[in-house]
């Protein structure tokens, strides 16, 4: 087998709900009791609801009270109660920069902040949105309605996890990724949760035994507060790497990986391709089982 090194691919290295974490801990400490006094739109595309106009409009003379997450969503929560929500996607990056701070290319938006800084938001595959939903008005318009748990709810039990996902006949490591479910698990965490559990990531969810389910339940939270705890950076790290987000690769136990060996037996880990997206797994930690 070609030896894989750390190879990072694409579509893959999309943030997380640890690396949103990051970047909601880094933001909100600086934008909290700020009025945004202008915004300069400088890519439509970004903003999904409402129109350009309207969203200029009524971010204005806003001021910021905190900013809140929910799966792989940021949101700034304004002091009349409207609510800025916005998704990274692929290549998303928010920063607080003084305003003199050189303007990176692919910056698509920059909100000018009371105190002289600047909110600007940066994407270079340009899937990032945001939508500015009133007080009061649905927030259906983001799809945050249709999230499913977060890895942290004392919800997400074998039991829960049992009773969405038993009857699926996917591989386990779809349904990880699967938003409605548990809201938050990307295609790097999903793998860290699967070895963390010794579960293989083609495993059909209906072929999972109750000590899977279990394993799962316990492993989803840490593997998740683990992410987020190695990710773990200073404002001003934050902004010399520009919000690159990912501070722990280095660590992660098998995304990457494909061809090192496992961290537990020393064999080499495998690269599967899994729904379409790239899977690294140790064989022998993570056998499959046949029924
Ligand atoms: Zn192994």
């Amino acid at each position: 087998m070609a030896e894989q090194v750390n190879t990072f691919k694409g579509n893959d290295i999309m943030p997380e709900l640890p690396e949103v974490e990051t970047v909601r801990t880094i933001i909100a400490p600086q934008v909290t009791n700020r009025r945004i006094i202008s915004v300069n739109v400088l890519n439509g595309k970004v903003v999904a609801h409402p129109t350009v106009d309207e969203f200029c409009k009524r971010l204005c003379g806003n001021t910021i009270c905190s900013m809140d997450r929910r799966g792989k969503f940021l949101s700034f929560i304004f002091e009349n109660g409207d609510r800025l929500f916005l998704h990274l996607r692929m290549t998303g990056q928010l920063l607080v920069t003084p305003q003199d701070f050189p303007q990176a290319k692919h910056t698509h938006l920059v909100m000018q902040l009371d105190d002289g800084h600047q909110i600007r938001y940066i994407d270079l595959r340009r899937f990032g949105r945001f939508w500015y939903v009133r007080n009061g008005e649905p927030t259906a318009v983001t799809g945050v309605d249709k999230l499913g748990l977060e890895p942290s709810d004392k919800s997400l039990t074998a039991k829960y996890l049992k009773s969405k996902l038993a009857c699926r006949a996917k591989a386990v490591k779809e349904m990880l990724l699967d938003q409605t479910i548990v809201a938050g698990i990307g295609n790097i965490y999903a793998d860290e949760i699967l070895f963390a559990t010794g579960i293989h990531p083609e495993q059909k969810c209906s072929e999972l035994r109750d000590t899977d389910w279990r394993k799962l339940a316990k492993a989803i939270p840490d593997v998740i507060a683990w992410g987020i705890e190695t990710n773990k950076i200073t404002p001003e790290d934050y902004l010399a790497c520009e919000g690159a987000s990912y501070r722990n690769t280095p660590l992660l136990k098998v995304y990457g990986r494909g061809g090192q060996p496992c961290l537990k037996c020393g064999r080499p880990l495998e690269r599967i391709t899994v729904g379409g997206r790239s899977s690294c797994f140790c064989p022998a930690c993570q056998r499959k089982r046949s029924l």
